[in-house]
């Protein structure tokens, strides 16, 4: 294996969440010095306990880790998945453990090849963030806010970060490379709106949705045979969904949603009701005679954001977006943490050739962009072409649309396992897209269409508790 050239002395991060450590971690490999900036608090980011940090708001909602994220995490950061597993995460094979409708349609049980490792969000921050805070030329600077980007005379590279802390001091870091990692409100779109480069280009689909959610202990005693059940609204005709998980000290983490406007309340007698109006049961018996722990919380979600940095003519030398600031996804498709760990490793490749002299300075913000955006491009259309399912939803569909919806659905209704397993795979974001053009699959596709096998009605389900 190569040595990793040096590529400089110091490079700064910006934000302290999934993107920002893991880019943190590949970073480490290249400069002497790799300082996270982050405006939570060391407490908070020390996560002795599994509270959610205040800095990602989010976290408080279930986060389905799928089986790319989880691969490209362990990658990164070995033993990760072992850790999950010690800190509580529940684990099972995806499609037997797993229950869902989608479409109206519940899936198959059966045996894939993935693994789902089923925990909340807080157990995914607490091993990530202990690990790569142990590599030792990674610090972290907490409870202070990026404010600036400071530019050489000729406008081409960031010299200096400047933060600020709560009583008001500024700092200006040095800096050889900066990532901005600050999540979907990040500072450096906005700067460079502000700058001689002007902003990126941006793509924003509205669908206006709300979750609402929360934990439960559950009776130890009842022995589920599955791991989380999700519900997704059928579209266009409903606009509500929800998912139930069993995560880690016997609680369920349930979290409801609802498209355009059709919110989730957050009081308890409303929650439940909420949970009783859904088109399949499972979710509103798993919790109707429990008492909720805690608040019940809501975040909402405009719509999924894309920022084009790859299309800007051109932006600094030494700075990147990535992580949220780049592209933040409709959370019900679960893609945001692994589509960012997929990032990370892209940009770890270009860094790479970077280092080995194949790409110059001047080049690299261009060559990371493009490799970031060629991974986003997968979750983004999967979850781009079913929110224009709603006739509402605004923004600009795929102009391959009516085919890739088409050949979705019915790959979603084949009721083959084999079909499933692979596309399953590419949900996963494990396997390319093009892995479904395979003759084998395309085959039973074809069969399948021939019978005209599809239904609008729901299967039985087929696992239990
Ligand atoms: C409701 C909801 C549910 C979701 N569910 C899932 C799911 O099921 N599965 C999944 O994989 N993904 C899910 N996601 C997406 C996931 O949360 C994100 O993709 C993931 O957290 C990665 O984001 P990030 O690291 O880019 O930014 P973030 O997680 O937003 O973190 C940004 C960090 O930067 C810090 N920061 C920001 N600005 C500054 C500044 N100026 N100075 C210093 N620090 C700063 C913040 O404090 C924070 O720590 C969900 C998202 C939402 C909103």
């Amino acid at each position: 294996m190569n040595t990793p050239h040096r590529l400089g002395q110091t490079a700064i991060v910006v934000g302290a969440s999934t993107a920002g450590l893991l880019s943190a971690r590949v970073l480490s490999e290249y400069y002497d010095e790799v300082i996270i900036l982050e405006r939570d608090h060391a407490e908070d980011l020390a996560m002795t306990s599994l509270r959610p940090r205040k800095g990602i708001p989010q976290s408080r909602h279930i986060h389905i880790l799928l089986s790319g994220g989880e691969m490209a995490i362990s990658d990164l950061l070995p033993g990760f998945a072992d850790d999950l597993v010690a800190a509580g995460a529940q684990t099972g094979n995806f499609a037997y453990t797993i229950r869902w409708r989608l479409s109206g349609h519940w899936y198959p049980q059966f045996k894939s090849d993935l693994a789902q490792y089923v925990q909340s969000r807080p157990v995914i921050d607490q091993i990530v963030t202990r690990k790569v805070l142990a590599i030792p030329n990674i610090r972290v600077v907490s409870g202070v806010k990026v404010k600036d980007y400071l530019l050489d005379s000729s406008a081409t590279r960031v010299t200096h970060v400047e933060a600020q802390n709560e009583e008001g001091d500024i700092t200006h870091y040095d800096a050889d490379f900066v990532i901005d990692a600050g999540g979907r409100g990040a500072l450096y779109p906005r700067w460079l709106k502000d700058s001689p480069y002007g902003a990126p280009p941006e793509h924003l689909i509205g669908f206006d949705l709300a979750y609402s959610t929360c934990t439960f202990d559950r009776d130890p005693a009842i022995d589920h045979t599955w791991l989380l059940t999700a519900l997704y609204p059928h579209i266009p005709d409903e606009l509500r969904g929800g998912v139930v998980c069993c995560i880690e000290n016997n609680q369920y983490l349930v979290t409801l949603y609802g498209y355009h406007g059709d919110h989730p309340p957050t009081d308890e007698a409303g929650f439940k009701e909420f949970a009783k109006s859904l088109p399949s049961p499972e979710i509103y018996d798993s919790i109707k005679d429990l008492a909720p722990k805690g608040d019940i919380i809501r975040h909402k979600f405009i719509g999924s954001l894309r920022r084009h940095y790859e299309r800007m003519p051109r932006t600094p030398q030494n700075i990147v977006a990535i992580g949220d600031a780049m592209c933040s996804l409709n959370p019900a498709f679960a893609q945001g943490i692994s589509g960012v760990a997929l990032e990370v490793k892209a940009m770890q490749g270009v860094l790479a050739d970077h280092a080995q002299g194949h790409i110059s300075q001047a080049a690299l913000p261009k060559k990371i962009y493009h490799a970031l955006s060629r991974v986003i491009d997968v979750p983004w259309d999967i979850s781009r072409d079913e929110c224009f399912k709603y006739p509402h939803t605004t923004g600009n569909r795929s102009i391959l649309y009516a085919p890739q919806t088409w050949v979705k659905d019915h790959i979603m209704r084949s009721n083959d396992p084999d079909v499933l397993n692979q596309f399953f795979r590419v949900v996963h974001l494990v396997d390319s897209p093009f892995s479904l053009l395979q003759p084998r699959i395309l085959a039973k596709l074809f069969r399948f269409t021939q019978h005209k096998q599809i239904s609008n009605e729901d299967t039985a389900i087929v696992a239990s508790r």
